[in-house]
């Protein structure tokens, strides 16, 4: 039988060569999956799963209780697409051609897979390393493989990017160390997952559990559904003028799965709100105010730093708006009060390709244009 009460799984009980990952009695039976496995348990019910600090065996994806992060697994499944599938031949010509791009439009390229190419790692780390230890759910650990695996299409599209126009390599997989405007959001996003990663860290505690919440704030809302907005824009508006298109390209393929991403991130932070109130302090609520702030304030600095000057019919003043604009949507998402008041979208023709208002649901309905890979279809 299951007892809640037992203490955690002792040394002697463990197979040989795995030690104990806490040994602490106050920390869950299945915090990790990889416990021993207790001949004739009790079957796990719905009741017994939860999000954080779950007791109960997390092998055992059925009966299912996030029913929204299998949907989320499957419609990423159906929408697989691969870099190295779209053509950058235009690219390649444009960019080695000696006119064809001002120096603007170069600085723009550059600068934005300089920034995504070591971004998208960072997720990618924060996300094995740190956020799937802390879950504990196998529904959304199902999703988190499965976005880990397109954090990887995304650092391989940007590779992919880079390596065919013959960029110099080491410049932009570096400039996370050497552009400060790159290096501060870098650093920002870093110290919200230093602590997670440490094996010795667990939830369990209001102060642990308000830690986790914190990163995955910092990397879900502020990341994903910040950080990475202005670059978004910029490239995608190159493809609306015939530039660039195979990049612009994979960003729209990128863009949709991040919108994904933010959205999965979303319901698991509302998530463990519902089940964990005490968690969600009117403190802790302005600390996750200000935290938005702040992605803001350095993500201006990006648009600033990536366009000292107008071009392609917008300047770096447009995206203070737009950027005030998306964080009072994440607020909205999250439960918070909006703090930009009166803030425009100065971008409308983005919500024509990822449609901000229908973040919450894009991937809930059918979408065939985008679908390159996936189900087979047997007729
Ligand atoms: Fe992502």
């Amino acid at each position: 039988m299951l007892d809640f009460d037992e203490p955690v799984a002792t040394r002697s009980s463990l197979p040989a060569g795995m030690s104990p990952l806490h040994n602490s009695s106050a920390l869950p039976y299945g915090a990790t999956g990889l416990e021993t496995v207790e001949m004739g348990a009790r079957r796990i019910q719905v009741d017994d799963k939860q999000i954080i600090n779950c007791r109960a065996d997390l092998n055992q994806l059925v009966p299912f209780k996030y029913k929204w992060a299998w949907d989320k697994y499957l419609d990423a499944c159906a929408n697989h697409w691969m870099p190295n599938e779209i053509n950058m031949n235009a690219d390649v010509a444009l960019w080695k051609s000696r006119d064809g791009l001002t120096d603007d439009e170069r600085l723009i390229i550059k600068r934005n897979l300089g920034f995504f190419s070591t971004a998208d790692s960072l997720v990618a780390n924060n996300l094995v390393l740190a956020v799937y230890r802390h879950l504990t759910n196998p529904e959304c650990r199902q999703y988190l493989l499965r976005q880990a695996f397109e954090e990887a299409l995304h650092t391989h599209a940007y590779q992919y990017a880079i390596e065919s126009m013959g960029m110099e390599e080491s410049e932009l997989f570096n400039m996370y160390r050497e552009i400060p405007s790159i290096h501060d959001k870098a650093v920002w996003s870093l110290k919200y997952t230093d602590s997670l990663s440490d094996p010795n860290f667990h939830t369990g505690t209001p102060e642990n559990d308000q830690r986790f919440l914190r990163d995955l704030c910092a990397f879900y809302v502020c990341f994903e559904g910040i950080f990475f907005f202005v670059g978004f824009t910029q490239i995608l508006s190159m493809g609306r003028r015939n530039k660039m298109v195979g990049t612009a390209e994979q960003f729209q393929y990128i863009l949709r799965d991040e919108s994904m991403h933010l959205n999965f991130g979303i319901d698991v932070i509302n998530q463990i709100k519902s089940e964990n109130p005490h968690l969600w302090s009117k403190a802790f609520q302005d600390e996750i105010c200000s935290m938005i702030r702040e992605a803001v304030e350095l993500e201006i600095n990006y648009a600033y730093d990536t366009m000292p000057r107008g071009v392609l019919g917008m300047n770096a003043d447009m995206f203070v708006d737009y950027l005030r604009y998306i964080a009072n949507r994440r607020c909205d998402q999250i439960g918070l009060p909006e703090l930009y008041a009166g803030a425009v979208n100065n971008f409308p023709w983005m919500s024509e390709i990822i449609d901000l208002k229908k973040e919450k649901n894009f991937f809930e309905t059918r979408v065939t244009e985008y679908k390159t890979g996936g189900a087979l279809n047997w007729d």
